[in-house]
């Protein structure tokens, strides 16, 4: 469904007034979710007003047209939208009465041309005008709408709100719907690089990506008169994009990874401990955030020093003279102990440098996690990137995303 607004006035043309009306028209029609991808101007002239109706037939379903339904000579946007849609015009018995009784009311001598007024194109809902004395008309031709207005502002607008309005948001209102997809583990462009297709064919639903403290999020919107189908029409799209990154994607909406993560582990009942190096207690503290955090982490300990790696998590000192603190036998001896230490069914370990000097002769970024069950110990190794904030948080998000697999 798109619109183009006509506003016919020469004097919008001679620049004595502003279209206000397409302004206004254009606000509520976006409200509904109609698209507008043109708004013409054309002045009090049939044959040019003909050839920007043909224009905007060519390219909209729906024509919304302001001005020119008065009673002079130069109004004549009515005539030529009923030459247009073919259709004659004949008198609107209600609209002659208030017309009638207007001149009435005021005292004053009806002109044939204000019988002119109550004229509209045959077989078109007729619109009261409260306002005024010319009525507007909504007409179903050649498969488009055609809706013609007063001009004057305080004649349309209450036209537009009180029929209008109702008229389009029953037929053309579009359902949006919007769902964000989160990523991790993969970065902006990669993940872009692998649905560029998708992102630059697509429009129905548009996909746009966000990148925010190392992740990468996807929002998903559909339009469609039908809300199942909107759905339907994202499900559709999500479906492509998970057959190509959809190990990264961990959750939708407001979501946090390490929420996915300890609502995983609350559903299965496991308890779990962390030895912090570089996280500092970050790792933990995210999990203490959440309500309900003791019934998975007993505990945790913030081994900074290789003396409280030895002491308190009892690391042994050779293998931290001959390996280094950041090493993988180091993640792994500090996730196994710690999950010995508390008790718990899982043990996590961080070690790494979180900058931005160099530690043992290893690269700021470089990270080493473990993982410890009851059966195995296993450890990974990451080069980060970015600020000494940036590598420990993507250190501890990187926990919680080796948790949720
Ligand atoms: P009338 O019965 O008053 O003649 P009309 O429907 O014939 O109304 P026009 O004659 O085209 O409308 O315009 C009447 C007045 O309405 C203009 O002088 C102007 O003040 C206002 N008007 C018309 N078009 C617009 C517009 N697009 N935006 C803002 N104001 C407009
Ligand atoms: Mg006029």
């Amino acid at each position: 469904m798109n619109a183009e607004l006509i506003a016919v006035g020469s004097e919008l043309l001679l620049g004595q007034i502003a279209n206000t009306n397409a302004q206004f028209i254009s606000e509520q029609l976006a409200a509904l979710g109609i698209n507008v991808y043109f708004h013409t101007v054309v002045g009090d002239n049939a044959e040019r007003l003909k050839m920007a109706v043909k224009q905007a037939e060519s390219r909209a379903d729906l024509i919304i047209f302001t001005g020119g339904l008065g009673p002079t000579k130069d109004d004549l946007t009515k005539e030529t939208i009923a030459e247009i849609v073919g259709k004659p015009l004949v008198y609107d018995l209600s609209a002659l009465d208030s017309i009638i009784e207007y001149f009435k009311k005021t005292g004053r001598d009806m002109t044939e041309n204000n019988r002119k007024q109550a004229l509209v194109i045959e077989g078109s809902q007729v619109l009261e005008n409260r306002r005024g004395m010319a009525p507007g008309m909504i007409i179903q031709a050649k498969g488009r709408t055609y809706i013609l207005l007063p001009g004057p502002p305080s004649e349309m607008r209450p036209m537009y709100t009180d029929f209008v309005n109702p008229y389009l948001s029953k037929r053309y209102s579009e359902h949006i719907v919007s769902r964000v997809l989160r990523f991790f583990g993969i970065g902006e462009s990669a993940l872009e690089t692998k649905i560029i297709d998708l992102i630059e064919n697509q429009t129905n639903p548009t996909i746009a990506p966000l990148a925010k403290e190392s992740e990468v999020t996807l929002r998903l919107t559909a339009k469609h008169q039908k809300k199942e189908e909107a759905e339907r029409l994202i499900n559709e799209t999500e479906a492509l994009i998970k057959e190509r990154v959809g190990q990264y994607l961990y959750g939708y909406g407001d979501v946090q990874l390490h929420e996915i993560a300890f609502q995983l582990l609350k559903k299965h009942n496991q308890t779990l401990s962390a030895a912090e190096s570089l996280t500092g207690g970050l790792f933990s503290k995210m999990i203490t955030d959440l309500p309900g955090a003791s019934s998975v982490l007993n505990g945790s300990v913030i081994c900074y020093t290789n003396q409280v790696k030895e002491t308190q998590v009892n690391v042994p000192r050779p293998l931290l003279e001959s390996e280094g603190a950041v090493s993988k036998a180091c993640a792994e001896a500090m996730a196994k102990n710690i999950r010995e230490l508390c008790g718990s069914d899982l043990g996590i370990s961080f070690t790494g440098v979180a900058g931005p000097d160099k530690s043992e002769g290893k690269e700021p970024g470089t990270v080493y996690i473990g993982l410890a069950d009851q059966n195995q110990v296993k450890s990974f190794k990451y080069q980060f990137s970015g600020t000494r904030a940036a590598i420990r948080a993507k250190t501890a998000k990187t926990g919680f995303d080796l948790i949720r697999r």
